[in-house]
């Protein structure tokens, strides 16, 4: 599958410092698609039409939620949701408490096990997620398209990063074969490879001077690069950057 470029944020965000790109821009499009959300533009009828489709994910709603924006809004949008739930739900509720009738049996706790799924099926769908995961496709795609045409020195800069989280690597592992070819993709692996593997060596000692750092004898000692350490470590194997309150 091919992706538009998307190259100007990328720039930006190789132009910060950070521990991820992906986490970074992340982070951005998730705020932008909640924003949506609770925005005007989301009483259009075809917004409306997939949001009773899809809804949100439980993490996604809570966030929703979480911005006290538009309680109108996501009211409104709760409600025909939640009626499209009810909707689709309502045949197999129908045939179990029809079968249940017929007491304990193979077909019923079978029928329990679908009604079951068919209830995790709609509590995982997510306009947001859905939306988030290909936004992130396209930045991926658009940081393999850099650095196979060099692109004003984009090598360069990829090298002096901090490499990727473990959550967002995985990704563009898996997209780099479809995108860079022959030597160019054995050029990469070793670049990305060497990168993450500094990365990772760098922040381990970062954070074990932030748990030294707690020992009264070195009070008095700098913090150098560590004062943030602790959050940039979750980060890194988490995927979510932590920002203190
Ligand atoms: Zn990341
Ligand atoms: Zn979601």
């Amino acid at each position: 599958m091919k992706y538009e470029l998307e190259t100007i944020p990328i720039w930006d965000t190789y132009e910060e410092d950070h521990e991820c790109p992906l986490c970074i821009l992340e982070q951005k499009a998730e705020q932008g698609y909640i924003d949506f959300y609770l925005g005007s533009s989301v009483m259009n009828p075809e917004t409306r039409v997939e949001v009773n489709k899809k809804g949100f994910c439980p993490g996604h709603f809570s966030r929703l939620f979480a911005s006290r924006k538009n309680r109108h809004g996501l009211g409104l949008i709760s409600h025909t949701h939640m009626k499209a739930r009810a909707a689709s739900l309502e045949g197999i509720e129908k045939r179990l408490i029809a079968r249940s009738r017929f007491g304990r049996g193979e077909s019923l706790k079978k029928m329990a096990i679908d009604y079951s799924r068919l209830l995790a099926s709609g509590n995982t769908s997510c306009m947001i997620c859905d939306r988030l995961d290909y936004t992130l496709k396209r930045y991926t795609f658009t940081i393999l398209y850099l650095w196979k045409k060099d692109d004003q020195g984009f090598r360069r800069k990829y090298s002096e990063s901090k490499g990727f989280c473990t959550c967002h690597l995985p990704g563009i592992l898996a997209m780099a074969p479809d995108v860079l070819s022959g030597s160019t993709y054995a050029d990469w692996i070793k670049a990305t490879v060497e990168n993450q593997q500094k990365s990772m060596e760098r922040l381990e000692k970062e954070i074990f001077w932030y748990t030294q750092k707690f020992d009264y004898q070195n009070n008095d000692k700098p913090w150098g690069t560590s004062k943030d350490a602790l959050n940039r470590v979750i980060q890194k194997l988490t995927g979510i950057i932590q920002r203190d309150e």
